[in-house]
């Protein structure tokens, strides 16, 4: 193999540049691999996070410039020591191929077709002097803060041309990573005049607000903690599908979805590909992908196929929230790139087929304190602190939290994708409840009426089966469920209705910021002399209701939630509109997570979002009508009530987009856009599958359901290449 191939021309620039400093040897060791080689998940392990400068990767290269091991835990040596911190990560990167450097950000509503998800302008780590010699160059100020203009990125009317300033700020909580040539500086990006542009601010924000309050309730129940933070595992589903028939679908290509289609004769009936045996293909993909988190420190454990055809999860261990959702977008991209290395394509939006289960990321939560205890743990709270007093209240909080603000936690999982998911059985619907479970429940009601904090011990049961060969072995008590938005789970709780496609920061900005102002409000009522058992009672009786334990799926249980006044938003662009509502404005507001303007600008450039997405989908849908499905019928001479059918239906979404250019805000618009794409798209495609069913096969032209969804059925050698 040759090292040079498949390498940038900035990275053999830097080859040549390292000179002498890197031997022949480890450039060959550092080629990238053959395309078709196959990748184990772990090359070994001291390889893991060896791209990921952290923990003791990072404290060897501080260690030569003078630098204390555990130096990068604590922020503040971008004040003391960026100077040095620099020049170890410029050595560093040298030493494994890098010679780029990027400020990492994440533009707002940066989700769904974005590709990567992220906004990067690479520089060199070098400059030339005038003998064009190559100097290696890497100032702490270029690895702190950078200008970037990116005026073009949505901004809400934060920005506009001539007010165009923007500045990426260096977040030190979150590991500076490399991959291929480039070093990547997870940053925040902010305004001239500092309000948030990007999804990463309002998340630090929020995780300050939870950090004050939590503490501060925490105080007043006798357990003094300095710092309490989000820990999340994103739980990632995806489909993989033959790249060659990918491109045969404009939609998939564009929008990320299926807009026409007919149901393959086979779905996912039988649930038989529920954690079925991986088909090598989609195998040896996973295994790369896993391989290079591996290498950048991500912590992808869990694989497995999910319950529809061709479709896929990762899980990784859980960290801080900030880490974790950088991680996830990297694992998007990583999915994304891989994929195409293998003859496929990865789909991670939400809804990519119809009639068969989308996708989502699940977003498990819990709260943590710098002293490593899970506040949701409540054996391991009670041990810490000696109280058994502390979780009821908190929990007292969230469930207020979750009842009050339910609105918010909505608004937060509307991508445009989530419109075909959310209430369609496969995820849960747009009422925002929690489930507890049995135990939990009864324990929280025996407290609200006590007002006495008790231990909590969850029953576990004994199942003997009665086989002399296998022993009796114990589960806890508690079963699961699937149909609740919001369950508790045991140590953590779990928001399911997250799509698979989003940015996962505001979800978690409304989580920490709801959470916060609830333990705020509770703290407040302690000081002023309130029983913590009695304040706590009282808010656990107002919110009871937000309690569900039934199953969401079904409508009379949705009805009566409906009834009881929980919250129910169905429109995804309604929901969005929430995020301006004088109540969420004063929330943000009151917490320094995001002001007036910011709010009003977030909605506008998520409102427009939707918009842009239905748009793409739209007009993608008229080309495919009038550039495949419409010449298909000709040649098929299978006309008749199919054409004019066709033609009228092309020119229905026409007109549904001419609507939507008419109208006159981004809400209105928004709205025109989900009409057409709910009501006259779903339409048209009906019109669409139905010819789809009288063409026949070799006249067909775009790529159907059958050839997308079973990689299990096609799997010889030529079953990727053409
Ligand atoms: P399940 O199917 O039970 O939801 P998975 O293993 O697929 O389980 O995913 C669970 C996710 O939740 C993982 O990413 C895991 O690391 C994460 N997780 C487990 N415990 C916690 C916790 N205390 N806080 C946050 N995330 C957690
Ligand atoms: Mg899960």
């Amino acid at each position: 193999r040759s090292p040079i191939v498949g390498v940038s021309t900035v990275e053999m620039l830097s080859r040549f540049a390292r000179g002498s400093r890197a031997p022949a040897s480890a450039l060959a060791r550092r080629a990238a691999p053959a395309l078709t080689q196959r990748r184990n998940f772990i090359a070994g392990s001291e390889e893991y996070g060896k791209h990921c400068f952290k923990g003791a990767v990072a404290d060897a290269y501080l260690a030569k410039h003078g630098l204390p091991a555990g130096l990068l835990d604590d922020p503040s040596w971008t004040t003391t020591s960026a100077d040095k911190v620099a020049a170890a990560v410029m050595d560093w990167a040298h030493d494994n191929g890098a010679s780029v450097m990027t400020h990492w950000f994440q533009p707002m509503a940066s989700l769904g077709v974005r590709h990567g998800q992220t906004g990067q302008v690479h520089n060199a780590m070098f400059t030339f002097d005038k003998d064009g010699k190559v100097e290696w160059e890497l100032e702490g100020k270029a690895l702190l803060k950078g200008e970037t203009d990116g005026s073009s990125y949505p901004s809400g009317g934060m920005r506009a041309t001539h007010t165009a300033g923007g500045y990426t700020v260096i977040d030190p909580t979150s590991p500076i990573f490399l991959r291929g040539d480039t070093v990547f500086v997870p940053t925040i990006f902010v305004s001239f005049y500092g309000d948030a542009l990007d999804e990463k601010t309002p998340l630090m924000r929020a995780q300050k607000a939870v950090s004050t309050q939590a503490t501060r309730l925490l105080k007043l129940l006798g357990y003094g903690v300095d710092k309490v933070g989000p820990n999340i595992g994103l739980e990632q589903e995806f489909f993989l599908v033959p790249r060659k028939d990918y491109y045969r679908r404009p939609d998939l290509q564009l929008t990320g979805r299926t807009i026409m289609g007919k149901n393959a004769p086979r779905g996912q009936e039988m649930c038989d590909h529920y954690m079925a045996a991986i088909n090598p293909v989609a195998l040896e993909c996973m295994q790369e992908i896993q391989h290079e988190c591996f290498m950048l420190g991500i912590p992808l454990r869990t694989r497995h196929r999910e319950v529809a055809p061709n479709q896929y999860e990762f899980a990784p261990f859980f960290g801080t929230a900030v880490t974790q959702i950088d991680q996830n977008l990297m694992v998007m991209q990583i999915c994304d790139e891989v994929a195409a290395r293998h003859g496929l394509a990865c789909l991670p939006q939400e809804k990519p087929f119809k009639d068969i289960n989308g996708s989502g990321k699940h977003n498990n939560i819990s709260l943590g304190t710098n002293t490593g205890v899970n506040l949701l743990n409540p054996a391991q709270l009670a041990k810490a602190s000696g109280s058994h007093e502390i979780f009821p209240v908190l929990m007292a909080g969230i469930v207020r939290a979750i009842d009050l603000h339910g609105d918010l936690m909505r608004m937060a999982i509307a991508s445009p994708g989530n419109d075909f998911r959310l209430g369609a059985c496969e995820a849960p619907p747009a009422i925002i409840s929690t489930y507890l479970g049995e135990t939990m429940t009864a324990y929280l009601d025996e407290f609200r009426k006590s007002k006495a904090g008790k231990e909590y011990a969850p029953a576990v049961k004994t199942v003997d089966l009665g086989l002399d060969e296998i022993a009796p072995f114990t589960m806890p008590a508690e079963d699961r469920n699937r149909t609740s938005p919001f369950p508790y789970g045991g140590h953590r709780f779990e928001f399911r209705a997250v799509g698979s496609s989003q940015n996962v920061s505001l979800v978690n900005t409304v989580l920490c910021t709801i959470w916060a102002d609830s333990f705020g409000h509770l703290a407040d009522q302690i000081e002023a002399g309130g029983k913590p058992a009695e304040v706590a009672a009282a808010a656990l009786d107002q919110h009871w209701k937000v309690i569900f334990n039934g199953n969401n799926y079904d409508e009379a249980n949705q009805e009566a939630l409906t009834k009881a006044g929980v919250w129910r938003i169905d429109s995804g662009v309604d929901s969005l509109q929430r995020l301006s509502d004088p109540k969420n404005v004063d929330l943000f507001s009151r917490h320094g997570v995001l002001n007036e303007k910011e709010c009003k600008a977030r909605t506008a450039v998520l409102l427009d979002h939707y918009s842009g997405t239905v748009e793409m989908e739209a007009l993608c849908m008229v080309d495919m009508i009038k550039q495949h499905v419409i010449p298909a019928v000709v040649n098929a001479e299978v006309e008749g009530p199919h054409l004019s059918g066709l033609q009228a239906a092309a020119a229905k979404v026409e007109a549904g987009l001419s609507k939507m250019h008419g109208a006159a805000d981004e809400y209105s618009k928004a709205t025109a856009a989900r009409e057409l794409r709910l009501e006259t798209m779903e339409a048209a495609r009906d019109v669409c599958d139905k010819a789809e069913g009288d063409v026949p096969e070799d006249l067909w032209t775009l790529a159907t359901y059958k050839e997308l969804l079973f990689l299990d059925s096609h799997q010889g050698a030529d079953a990727i290449s053409d």
